[in-house]
C-alpha cells in the first residue's frame, strides 16, 4: 500500500462498472453479498463513476454499501466525468449530486475521469482543476487523482501542470504493457519519475485475459488466468491499488483468496505470463475492453462490444458466427460518436465497415 494512503487496507479494489446483472437490472442481492464478502475479508476500496451502468452504479452503491456500513469502513472513489457537464457552473451541482446519490458527505478519492489531451482541455477551460482543489480544501474530497487514457507525453504535461494530482489510475495489464496506443509502460514510467502512486484499472483487460483459449490451460498450473493478470499488475513498484470489475461472488472470492496476502509473481510465473501474452495477442485482434462507454450514444443501437467479442471469438475458433456479426455491423451509419469516447482509441466505424463485409 502506498504510505500516502494508510486508509486503504489491501491492494485489490472493487470496480463498480461490471456488477452482476439479472436481465437489464443490476442484481442487488448478489452485490450486497459481494460487498459483505469483500469487507469481511479486510478489503475496503470501491471505485465508481457517474457513467457506470448507465448511471445506476452510484445508486447501487448507496443501497448495497453506504447505507449499510459506517463511513469509516470503506474508501470510496468517484470521478468527474466530462461527458456529464457542459459548462463550468454545472460542475458543482454534478459533484453534490454524486455525493447525494452515493449517500456520503465526502469522497476519499475524486478522479478526473479518463483524462486525455481533449479532456484536459475541457477540464482546464471549465476551471475543473480549481474547483476540485477547492472541494478538497473544504473536506469534500480527501485525495485528488486522475484516470488516464492517452499518450505518455500528455500525462507528463498534465501532472506537471497539476502537482495537486496525488495519484494516477492507468490501464495496465500484461497485454497492453507495450501496446503503442495504450502506452502502459511509458505512462507508468512517467508516474514513477514524477513520484505519483499508481492505481491500476483493467488488469484483466475487460475480462478478456480471464477467458483465454483452451491451450492456456496447460500453462496455468492450477491457478486462474485472472490470478496471473491481477498479480502481474499488483507486483509493480509504485502500484498501490488494482481494481477489478468483479461480476459474481465466485469471481470475487477467487480474487480475494490470492489478494488477501498478496505475493508478486515468481520468475517462473512471469515466464508463464510471457506465454499467455503471446497466446492472447495471437487470438484477440480487436482490443475492446467492453467498458461500454460507446453504447448509450450509438444512434443505430449497436451493442458494439458484443460485436467485437463475437468477431474475436470467431477469429479464434471459440464460437461467434458471421451471420450474427455482419448484419449488426452493417447497421453502423459511421457517425463516429463511439470512436470519440473509446478509451482504447479504436476506429469503431472503420471496424464496423470491415466486419459488415468480412466478419
Ligand atoms: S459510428 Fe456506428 S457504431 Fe459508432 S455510434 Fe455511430 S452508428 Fe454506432
Ligand atoms: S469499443 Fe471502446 S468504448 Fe466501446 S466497449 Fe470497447 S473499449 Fe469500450
Amino acid at each position: 500500500m502506498a504510505e500516502q494512503f494508510p486508509e486503504i487496507k489491501k491492494k485489490l479494489g472493487f470496480g463498480c462498472m461490471r456488477f452482476p446483472m439479472q436481465g437489464q437490472q443490476v442484481d442487488e442481492e448478489i452485490v450486497k453479498q459481494m460487498v459483505d464478502a469483500f469487507l469481511a475479508a479486510g478489503f475496503n476500496y470501491f471505485d465508481t463513476a457517474r457513467p457506470y451502468h448507465s448511471t445506476a452504479s452510484e445508486q447501487v452503491l448507496r443501497r448495497c454499501l453506504t447505507s449499510r456500513y459506517p463511513r469509516e469502513s470503506y474508501v470510496l472513489a468517484n470521478k468527474l466525468s466530462p461527458t456529464f457537464y457542459e459548462k463550468e457552473e454545472e460542475i458543482l451541482p454534478l459533484f453534490y449530486d454524486q455525493l447525494r446519490v452515493c449517500g456520503v458527505d465526502y469522497f476519499d478519492f475524486y478522479l478526473f475521469h479518463a483524462n486525455s489531451a481533449v479532456r484536459h482541455e475541457k477540464f482546464t477551460q471549465t476551471h475543473a482543476y480549481d474547483i476540485v482543489k477547492q472541494l478538497k480544501a473544504e473536506g469534500k474530497i480527501r485525495h485528488i487523482a486522475t484516470s488516464f487514457h492517452d499518450r505518455a507525453e500528455v500525462l507528463e504535461q498534465i501532472l506537471t501542470e497539476h502537482p495537486e494530482i496525488e495519484a494516477v489510475q492507468l490501464q495496465f495489464n500484461y497485454a497492453d504493457y507495450e501496446d503503442p496506443k495504450v502506452q502502459s509502460r511509458r505512462c507508468y514510467e512517467v508516474c514513477r519519475r514524477l513520484g505519483k502512486p499508481i492505481l491500476v484499472m483493467e488488469p484483466v483487460k475487460g475480462g478478456s485475459l480471464a477467458a483465454l483459449p483452451p491451450e492456456a490451460d496447460a500453462l496455468l498450473a492450477g491457478k486462474s488466468p485472472a490470478e496471473y493478470a491481477i498479480r502481474y499488475a499488483a507486483g509493480f513498484e509504485g502500484v498501490f491499488m488494482v481494481l477489478s470489475g468483479m461480476s459474481d461472488l465466485h469471481q470475487m472470492q477467487e480474487n480475494l483468496s490470492f489478494m488477501a496476502d498478496f505475493q508478486p509473481l515468481s520468475s517462473q510465473e512471469q515466464q508463464v505470463v510471457g506465454k499467455l501474452r503471446t497466446l492472447y495477442q495471437s487470438r484477440n485482434k480487436i482490443p475492446c475492453t467492453a467498458c461500454r462507454y460507446c453504447t448509450d450514444g450509438c444512434p443505430a443501437g449497436i451493442d458494439i462490444p458484443t460485436v467485437f467479442r463475437s468477431a474475436n471469438d470467431l477469429h479464434s475458433d471459440q464460437g461467434g458466427s458471421p451471420q450474427q456479426i455482419a448484419p449488426e455491423a452493417a447497421k453502423c451509419i459511421g457517425c463516429g460518436q463511439c470512436a470519440a469516447v473509446c478509451p482504447q482509441h479504436l476506429n469503431i466505424p472503420e471496424l464496423m465497415t470491415h466486419l459488415a463485409e468480412n466478419p
